[in-house]
Protein backbone atom coordinates (compact mmCIF):
# COMPACT_ATOMS: atom_id res chain seq x y z
CA UNK A 1 0.00 0.00 0.00
CA UNK A 2 1.28 3.17 -1.08
CA UNK A 3 0.38 6.77 1.19
CA UNK A 4 -0.24 10.21 -0.49
CA UNK A 5 0.76 12.88 2.15
CA UNK A 6 -1.05 16.34 1.27
CA UNK A 7 -0.32 19.19 4.10
CA UNK A 8 -3.22 21.40 3.20
CA UNK A 9 -3.40 24.96 4.31
CA UNK A 10 -6.03 27.13 2.83
CA UNK A 11 -6.61 24.82 -0.30
CA UNK A 12 -10.60 24.72 -0.71
CA UNK A 13 -10.47 26.14 -4.10
CA UNK A 14 -7.68 23.31 -5.07
CA UNK A 15 -8.73 20.16 -3.10
CA UNK A 16 -11.62 19.06 -5.61
CA UNK A 17 -9.21 19.30 -8.56
CA UNK A 18 -6.79 17.89 -6.63
CA UNK A 19 -8.60 15.06 -5.28
CA UNK A 20 -9.85 14.32 -9.01
CA UNK A 21 -6.42 14.44 -10.28
CA UNK A 22 -5.63 11.99 -7.76
CA UNK A 23 -8.15 9.73 -7.83
CA UNK A 24 -7.80 9.27 -11.76
CA UNK A 25 -3.95 8.75 -11.26
CA UNK A 26 -4.93 6.02 -8.16
CA UNK A 27 -7.34 3.77 -10.50
CA UNK A 28 -5.18 4.02 -13.78
CA UNK A 29 -2.12 2.48 -11.29
CA UNK A 30 -4.09 -0.68 -10.22
CA UNK A 31 -2.08 0.13 -7.13
CA UNK A 32 -3.77 0.20 -3.26
CA UNK A 33 -3.67 3.89 -2.17
CA UNK A 34 -4.33 5.34 1.61
CA UNK A 35 -4.41 9.16 1.72
CA UNK A 36 -3.63 11.39 4.35
CA UNK A 37 -4.41 14.68 4.50
CA UNK A 38 -2.97 17.15 7.23
CA UNK A 39 -5.57 20.44 7.77
CA UNK A 40 -2.72 22.58 8.85
CA UNK A 41 -5.11 25.24 10.77
CA UNK A 42 -7.16 26.35 7.09
CA UNK A 43 -9.12 29.11 7.12
CA UNK A 44 -11.63 28.82 4.69
CA UNK A 45 -13.71 25.09 4.22
CA UNK A 46 -10.61 23.24 3.72
CA UNK A 47 -11.40 20.50 6.88
CA UNK A 48 -15.02 20.88 5.18
CA UNK A 49 -14.50 19.53 2.24
CA UNK A 50 -11.64 16.72 3.81
CA UNK A 51 -14.19 15.62 6.38
CA UNK A 52 -16.57 14.69 3.60
CA UNK A 53 -14.05 13.23 1.85
CA UNK A 54 -13.13 10.99 4.99
CA UNK A 55 -16.80 10.33 5.36
CA UNK A 56 -17.17 9.11 1.39
CA UNK A 57 -14.30 7.23 0.77
CA UNK A 58 -12.35 4.73 3.11
CA UNK A 59 -8.98 5.09 2.41
CA UNK A 60 -8.72 9.20 3.49
CA UNK A 61 -7.86 9.85 6.57
CA UNK A 62 -7.08 13.41 7.99
CA UNK A 63 -5.77 14.95 10.60
CA UNK A 64 -6.63 18.11 11.49
CA UNK A 65 -3.90 20.74 13.77
CA UNK A 66 -5.15 22.28 16.22
CA UNK A 67 -3.89 25.71 14.44
CA UNK A 68 -1.05 26.44 11.58
CA UNK A 69 1.87 25.02 12.33
CA UNK A 70 3.57 25.72 8.95
CA UNK A 71 3.88 23.02 5.98
CA UNK A 72 7.49 21.20 7.60
CA UNK A 73 4.79 20.92 10.74
CA UNK A 74 1.92 19.42 8.77
CA UNK A 75 4.31 17.43 6.44
CA UNK A 76 6.13 15.62 9.67
CA UNK A 77 2.16 14.93 11.04
CA UNK A 78 1.58 13.11 7.51
CA UNK A 79 4.20 11.19 8.03
CA UNK A 80 3.30 10.31 11.54
CA UNK A 81 -0.28 9.00 10.55
CA UNK A 82 1.20 7.71 7.26
CA UNK A 83 1.20 3.55 7.08
CA UNK A 84 1.93 2.68 3.59
CA UNK A 85 5.18 0.47 2.73
CA UNK A 86 6.02 3.73 0.60
CA UNK A 87 4.73 7.51 1.76
CA UNK A 88 4.50 10.08 -1.39
CA UNK A 89 4.49 14.04 0.17
CA UNK A 90 2.68 15.91 -2.86
CA UNK A 91 1.31 19.70 -2.37
CA UNK A 92 -2.58 20.26 -2.58
CA UNK A 93 -1.93 22.88 -5.33
CA UNK A 94 -1.26 20.57 -8.55
CA UNK A 95 2.04 22.11 -8.50
CA UNK A 96 3.38 18.72 -8.22
CA UNK A 97 1.25 16.63 -10.96
CA UNK A 98 0.21 13.27 -9.74
CA UNK A 99 0.71 11.72 -12.91
CA UNK A 100 4.33 11.23 -12.21
CA UNK A 101 3.55 8.62 -9.45
CA UNK A 102 3.04 5.32 -11.07
CA UNK A 103 6.91 6.09 -12.79
CA UNK A 104 8.08 6.59 -9.09
CA UNK A 105 5.77 3.53 -7.81
CA UNK A 106 7.91 1.74 -10.72
CA UNK A 107 11.29 3.08 -9.65
CA UNK A 108 10.47 2.17 -5.86
CA UNK A 109 9.82 -1.41 -7.57
CA UNK A 110 12.97 -1.70 -8.98
CA UNK A 111 14.74 -1.20 -5.78
CA UNK A 112 14.87 2.58 -4.95
CA UNK A 113 13.70 3.76 -1.49
CA UNK A 114 13.94 7.55 -2.44
CA UNK A 115 12.67 8.71 -6.10
CA UNK A 116 12.90 12.20 -6.01
CA UNK A 117 11.00 14.88 -8.15
CA UNK A 118 12.96 17.17 -10.12
CA UNK A 119 11.43 20.47 -11.86
CA UNK A 120 13.00 20.45 -14.46
CA UNK A 121 11.35 23.74 -15.60
CA UNK A 122 10.59 26.50 -13.15
CA UNK A 123 9.15 28.99 -15.39
CA UNK A 124 6.01 29.32 -13.87
CA UNK A 125 7.41 30.24 -10.50
CA UNK A 126 8.38 34.22 -10.31
CA UNK A 127 12.00 35.31 -11.26
CA UNK A 128 12.32 36.13 -7.72
CA UNK A 129 11.82 33.05 -6.46
CA UNK A 130 13.47 31.17 -9.38
CA UNK A 131 16.66 33.33 -8.57
CA UNK A 132 16.77 33.16 -4.79
CA UNK A 133 16.01 29.73 -5.45
CA UNK A 134 18.83 28.85 -7.42
CA UNK A 135 21.44 30.87 -5.24
CA UNK A 136 20.27 29.21 -1.39
CA UNK A 137 20.99 25.32 -3.43
CA UNK A 138 24.25 27.03 -4.19
CA UNK A 139 24.87 28.02 -1.30
CA UNK A 140 23.41 25.55 0.59
CA UNK A 141 25.07 22.83 -1.20
CA UNK A 142 28.82 24.12 -0.86
CA UNK A 143 28.75 24.64 3.09
CA UNK A 144 26.32 21.68 4.27
CA UNK A 145 26.43 18.10 3.25
CA UNK A 146 24.97 15.96 1.77
CA UNK A 147 24.26 17.67 -0.84
CA UNK A 148 20.09 18.09 -2.00
CA UNK A 149 18.88 17.50 -5.48
CA UNK A 150 18.38 20.91 -6.93
CA UNK A 151 15.15 22.20 -7.87
CA UNK A 152 13.86 18.68 -6.23
CA UNK A 153 10.90 20.14 -3.44
CA UNK A 154 9.06 17.62 -0.83
CA UNK A 155 7.29 15.62 -3.51
CA UNK A 156 9.47 12.55 -3.76
CA UNK A 157 8.67 8.47 -3.17
CA UNK A 158 10.01 7.45 -0.05
CA UNK A 159 10.54 3.62 1.20
CA UNK A 160 9.16 2.59 4.52
CA UNK A 161 12.45 2.43 5.95
CA UNK A 162 13.66 5.83 4.94
CA UNK A 163 9.81 7.22 5.97
CA UNK A 164 10.63 5.18 9.50
CA UNK A 165 14.36 6.74 9.64
CA UNK A 166 13.49 10.20 8.66
CA UNK A 167 10.24 9.86 11.47
CA UNK A 168 13.17 8.99 13.68
CA UNK A 169 15.13 12.51 13.98
CA UNK A 170 14.53 14.10 16.83
CA UNK A 171 14.73 17.72 15.83
CA UNK A 172 12.08 20.53 16.04
CA UNK A 173 13.49 23.00 13.63
CA UNK A 174 12.67 20.90 10.64
CA UNK A 175 13.80 21.41 7.01
CA UNK A 176 12.38 18.53 5.68
CA UNK A 177 13.42 18.08 2.36
CA UNK A 178 16.64 17.76 3.68
CA UNK A 179 15.91 15.77 6.33
CA UNK A 180 14.94 13.62 3.70
CA UNK A 181 18.25 13.61 1.85
CA UNK A 182 20.12 13.25 5.28
CA UNK A 183 19.09 9.81 5.59
CA UNK A 184 20.60 8.25 2.30
CA UNK A 185 19.21 5.23 0.54
CA UNK A 186 19.53 4.90 -3.16
CA UNK A 187 17.73 6.90 -5.06
CA UNK A 188 16.49 7.92 -8.13
CA UNK A 189 15.14 11.56 -9.90
CA UNK A 190 12.44 11.88 -12.05
CA UNK A 191 11.73 15.40 -13.68
CA UNK A 192 8.94 17.44 -14.55
CA UNK A 193 7.91 20.88 -15.52
CA UNK A 194 6.51 22.78 -12.98
CA UNK A 195 3.03 24.11 -13.58
CA UNK A 196 1.65 27.39 -11.99
CA UNK A 197 -0.64 26.83 -8.81
CA UNK A 198 -3.92 25.24 -9.92
CA UNK A 199 -5.62 28.16 -7.53
CA UNK A 200 -4.67 30.83 -5.00
CA UNK A 201 -1.65 32.15 -4.23
CA UNK A 202 1.67 30.98 -2.76
CA UNK A 203 1.23 30.57 1.13
CA UNK A 204 5.09 31.04 1.36
CA UNK A 205 5.76 34.88 2.14
CA UNK A 206 9.76 36.15 1.86
CA UNK A 207 9.53 36.23 5.61
CA UNK A 208 9.00 32.64 5.81
CA UNK A 209 11.29 31.74 3.18
CA UNK A 210 13.99 33.35 4.40
CA UNK A 211 13.32 31.25 7.78
CA UNK A 212 13.58 28.58 6.15
CA UNK A 213 16.62 29.18 3.87
CA UNK A 214 18.25 30.03 7.57
CA UNK A 215 16.55 26.72 8.78
CA UNK A 216 17.80 24.48 6.01
CA UNK A 217 21.89 25.95 6.06
CA UNK A 218 21.93 25.82 10.12
CA UNK A 219 20.61 22.48 10.46
CA UNK A 220 23.18 20.90 8.47
CA UNK A 221 26.17 23.06 8.46
CA UNK A 222 28.16 24.81 11.02
CA UNK A 223 30.86 26.34 8.23
CA UNK A 224 29.14 29.86 9.29
CA UNK A 225 30.02 29.54 12.85
CA UNK A 226 34.03 28.51 11.58
CA UNK A 227 33.70 31.49 9.31
CA UNK A 228 33.35 33.84 12.01
CA UNK A 229 35.94 32.62 13.82
CA UNK A 230 38.04 33.12 10.36
CA UNK A 231 37.05 36.11 10.13
CA UNK A 232 37.82 37.24 13.43
CA UNK A 233 41.48 36.09 12.81
CA UNK A 234 41.51 37.76 9.54
CA UNK A 235 40.57 41.35 11.23
CA UNK A 236 43.01 40.93 14.12
CA UNK A 237 46.14 39.79 11.80
CA UNK A 238 45.28 43.03 10.00
CA UNK A 239 44.80 45.35 12.69
CA UNK A 240 48.00 44.04 14.20
CA UNK A 241 50.14 45.13 11.03
CA UNK A 242 48.37 48.06 10.49
CA UNK A 243 49.33 49.21 13.92
CA UNK A 244 52.96 47.72 13.40
CA UNK A 245 52.78 50.30 10.78
CA UNK A 246 51.61 53.14 12.58
CA UNK A 247 53.93 52.77 15.20
CA UNK A 248 56.53 52.83 12.79
CA UNK A 249 55.47 55.92 10.72
CA UNK A 250 54.86 57.41 14.16
CA UNK A 251 58.92 57.19 15.11
CA UNK A 252 59.95 57.92 11.86
CA UNK A 253 57.30 61.23 11.09
CA UNK A 254 56.24 62.03 14.28
CA UNK A 255 53.00 62.73 15.20
CA UNK A 256 50.06 63.55 12.59
CA UNK A 257 47.06 64.50 13.37
CA UNK A 258 44.68 64.00 10.60
CA UNK A 259 43.38 60.49 10.58
CA UNK A 260 39.21 60.69 11.23
CA UNK A 261 37.94 59.25 8.43
CA UNK A 262 39.97 56.67 8.65
CA UNK A 263 39.43 55.55 12.02
CA UNK A 264 36.16 55.83 11.62
CA UNK A 265 35.76 53.59 8.69
CA UNK A 266 37.95 50.88 10.78
CA UNK A 267 35.54 51.47 13.98
CA UNK A 268 32.13 50.97 11.45
CA UNK A 269 34.46 48.08 9.78
CA UNK A 270 34.44 46.37 13.31
CA UNK A 271 31.54 47.02 14.83
CA UNK A 272 29.64 45.86 11.44
CA UNK A 273 31.70 42.60 11.24
CA UNK A 274 31.33 42.13 15.25
CA UNK A 275 27.43 42.89 15.21
CA UNK A 276 27.14 39.76 11.75
CA UNK A 277 29.18 38.06 13.73
CA UNK A 278 26.86 38.09 17.54
CA UNK A 279 23.43 37.54 14.86
CA UNK A 280 25.07 34.73 13.27
CA UNK A 281 26.13 33.19 16.75
CA UNK A 282 21.99 34.40 17.86
CA UNK A 283 21.22 32.30 14.90
CA UNK A 284 22.45 29.33 16.42
CA UNK A 285 21.92 30.01 19.80
CA UNK A 286 18.17 30.65 19.02
CA UNK A 287 17.59 26.94 17.66
CA UNK A 288 19.21 25.22 20.39
CA UNK A 289 16.94 27.39 23.14
CA UNK A 290 13.90 26.09 20.53
CA UNK A 291 15.03 22.54 20.72
CA UNK A 292 15.68 22.22 24.56
CA UNK A 293 12.23 23.14 24.75
CA UNK A 294 11.06 19.49 23.46
CA UNK A 295 8.00 20.75 22.31
CA UNK A 296 5.61 18.70 20.30
CA UNK A 297 6.02 19.29 16.57
CA UNK A 298 2.31 19.90 15.67
CA UNK A 299 -1.02 19.77 18.27
CA UNK A 300 -3.54 17.29 16.62
CA UNK A 301 -7.03 18.38 17.19
CA UNK A 302 -8.99 16.35 15.50
CA UNK A 303 -9.07 13.14 13.23
CA UNK A 304 -11.51 11.85 10.82
CA UNK A 305 -11.89 8.51 8.84
CA UNK A 306 -10.15 5.58 10.29
CA UNK A 307 -9.53 6.87 13.89
CA UNK A 308 -6.48 4.55 15.19
CA UNK A 309 -3.60 6.48 16.67
CA UNK A 310 0.18 7.49 14.88
CA UNK A 311 2.12 4.15 15.22
N1 LIG B 1 1.08 24.50 3.39
C1 LIG B 1 0.79 24.09 4.70
N2 LIG B 1 0.99 24.97 5.73
C2 LIG B 1 1.48 26.22 5.55
C3 LIG B 1 1.81 26.62 4.22
C4 LIG B 1 1.60 25.73 3.18
O1 LIG B 1 0.35 22.97 4.92
O2 LIG B 1 1.62 26.96 6.52
C5 LIG B 1 0.85 23.56 2.26
C6 LIG B 1 0.02 24.12 1.13
O3 LIG B 1 -1.36 23.96 1.37
C7 LIG B 1 0.49 23.31 -0.06
C8 LIG B 1 1.96 23.07 0.27
O4 LIG B 1 2.10 23.27 1.68
O5 LIG B 1 -0.17 22.06 -0.17
C9 LIG B 1 2.88 23.99 -0.49
O6 LIG B 1 2.51 25.33 -0.30
P1 LIG B 1 2.62 26.42 -1.45
O7 LIG B 1 2.05 25.88 -2.71
O8 LIG B 1 2.03 27.67 -0.92
O9 LIG B 1 4.20 26.57 -1.58
P2 LIG B 1 5.04 26.80 -2.93
O10 LIG B 1 4.53 25.82 -3.95
O11 LIG B 1 4.81 28.21 -3.30
O12 LIG B 1 6.45 26.50 -2.49
MG1 LIG C 1 2.72 25.40 -4.51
Amino acid sequence: MISILTPCYNEAENLPLFWEEMRRVAEASGEAFAFVFVDDGSTDGTLDFLKNLAASDARVRVVALSRNFGKEAALSAALDFARGDAVIPIDADLQEPPKLIPEMIRLWREGYDVVVARRADRSSDSFFKRTTAKWFYRLHNKISSPELTEDAGDFRLLSRRAADAVKRLPERERFMRGLFSWVGFRTAVVEYVRPARAAGGSKFRVARLWKLAIDAITSFSTLPLALLGGIGALVSFTAFFFTAFLVVRTLVFGVDVPGYASTVCVILFIGGVQIMGIGVLGEYIGRIYMETKQRPLYVVADVFGEDTAPE
